[in-house]
């Protein structure tokens, strides 16, 4: 992409309104525009890191057998009057009437609908396990919404529900998605941390949140420091009860957050107990027959009795994680993108567009790295040197690589690191070699 016809409305100065690193940098950088109190559109480079996003979500949960379908976002209230939820749900949602005075609403959750799938097509537990997700827009008239796209009052949320014909089929389910989401979140460069969660009238401990420590954050979080040290990364699993016996190892030792966490009744000793923020990224539930109940969702077991599914659900903010992923990943300068969601993995500066040596390496090199498939902004404008860095910095892309006149004489590019600021000098095929094998 040539920066001169790409849509990037970059911002000079920090927007008042923005209070946090990340909504400030996402309204400097031209990701997003606010369009009303907490709703957003994405401009093309919010766009790009958020479609990242969603691919990394898609791959891990489609490796654990996942299932992607799509639902609406505009749901019957008759639904939610069968579970009951329609009026408990209060404020935060969003009802509408059609034309015809019915009932609608724009979907906070799809628990409901789900369940309302999964009764009419599936009776027999030889059906399960079954799992479905989907990537959707949800409202939510938050009382607050604030930090731009970090508590939105529409947002992009990948839910997935879960259907087992027992509590210890529901479980392995569970623990599915613990390791699921430990390398989702793992893959976008961060670093999660589940704590366990409330779990309402069921009880239980099966619900978790995961959270990326950064400042900001909404939670206060209160870890056993064994859990910081512990190595959550690159394990492979065997089978169900390896899944298990790790999720067990984590979750024995102790990390809370503010709502579930009792200084009283806490096990660890104050000396092995780290507070920190985090912001919940992620939460993973399992709520047995809470929706199957009231809906009438019932399988046959292979003893050929009745009964009502076991349910679970699990949701990841998409929309939220790219502010996530800025509060843990910036510096003064601006952005420093993790490769695996960066909106493009090279940005080239032409540092003297007009000059024809400059604007043929610049323009070629451009073209080979688009070649072999790497996602390039190049930098054609006629913009001075020191803004055109400013930019680079502030949109974060993991390279840098400026063409200049001295260079192009010598046959050299520089090549920057963002995230280090190293620089090096290298011959263009070497720097072509390099680009084109990160
Ligand atoms: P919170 O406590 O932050 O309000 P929640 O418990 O209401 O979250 P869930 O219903 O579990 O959230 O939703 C799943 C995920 O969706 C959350 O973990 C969070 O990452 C994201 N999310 C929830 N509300 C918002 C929002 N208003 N804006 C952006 N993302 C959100
Ligand atoms: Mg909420």
């Amino acid at each position: 992409m040539r920066l001169s016809s790409f849509f990037l409305p970059t911002l000079k100065e920090t927007p008042a309104e923005a209070q946090i690193v990340s909504h400030r940098l996402m309204l400097r950088a031209g990701m997003i525009k606010q369009t009303a109190a907490g709703i957003y559109a994405w401009l093309p480079l919010g766009l790009r890191v958020l479609r990242r996003i969603e691919t990394i979500v898609r791959e891990e949960h489609n490796r654990f057998g996942f299932q992607e379908l799509l639902m609406p976002t505009i749901q019957s209230a008759d639904l939610w009057r069968e579970s009951g939820r329609y009026d408990g749900y209060g404020k935060e949602m969003l009802r509408i009437k059609d034309r015809h005075e019915r009932d609608l609403l724009y979907g906070p959750t799809n628990e409901e609908m789900i369940t309302d799938i999964f009764r009419t097509h599936v009776k027999s537990y030889r059906q399960l396990p079954l799992t479905l997700y989907h990537i959707q827009w949800k409202f939510r008239d938050e009382i607050r919404p604030r930090f731009g796209v970090m508590r939105g009052r529409e947002f992009l949320m990948k839910d997935a529900y879960s259907f087992d014909v027992d509590y210890l089929d529901a479980r392995a389910t569970y623990n599915r998605f613990f390791v699921c989401y430990l390398s989702t979140f793992r893959r976008m460069g961060l670093t999660p941390i589940p704590v366990r969660a409330e779990t309402g009238p069921i009880g239980g401990d099966l619900s978790h949140e995961f959270h990326i420590l950064a400042d900001t954050g909404e939670s206060e979080l209160f870890v056993d420091r064994r859990l910081l040290d512990l190595d959550l990364t690159g394990r492979a699993f065997a089978d169900d009860d390896e899944i298990g016996a790790f999720v067990k190892e984590v979750t024995d030792i102790y990390a809370a957050a503010d709502e579930m966490h009792r200084a009283d009744q806490c096990p660890v000793p104050p000396d092995d107990l780290v507070t920190r923020r985090g912001i919940e990224v992620g939460h993973i539930f399992h709520f047995g027959a809470k929706y199957s109940q009231p809906m009438g969702a019932r399988i046959t077991d292979p003893e050929g009795h009745e009964r009502e599914v076991q349910m679970g659900s699990y949701g990841i903010g998409v929309s939220r994680l790219v502010g996530g992923i800025i509060e843990a990943s910036h510096d003064d300068a601006g952005i420093v993108w993790p490769g695996s969601v960066a909106p493009f993995q090279v940005g080239v500066i032409n540092l003297k567009a007009g000059d024809a040596a400059c604007d043929a390496a610049a323009g070629d090199f451009y073209a080979k790295l688009r070649a072999a498939g790497v996602e390039t902004l190049y930098d054609d404008t006629d913009e001075r040197a020191g803004a055109k860095f400013a930019t680079m910095d502030l949109i974060g892309l993991p390279w840098q690589v400026t063409v200049g006149p001295r260079g192009v004489k010598a046959g050299t590019v520089e090549v920057k690191d963002r995230a280090s600021g190293e620089r090096e000098e290298l011959s263009i095929d070497a720097a072509l070699a390099k680009l084109t094998a990160a």
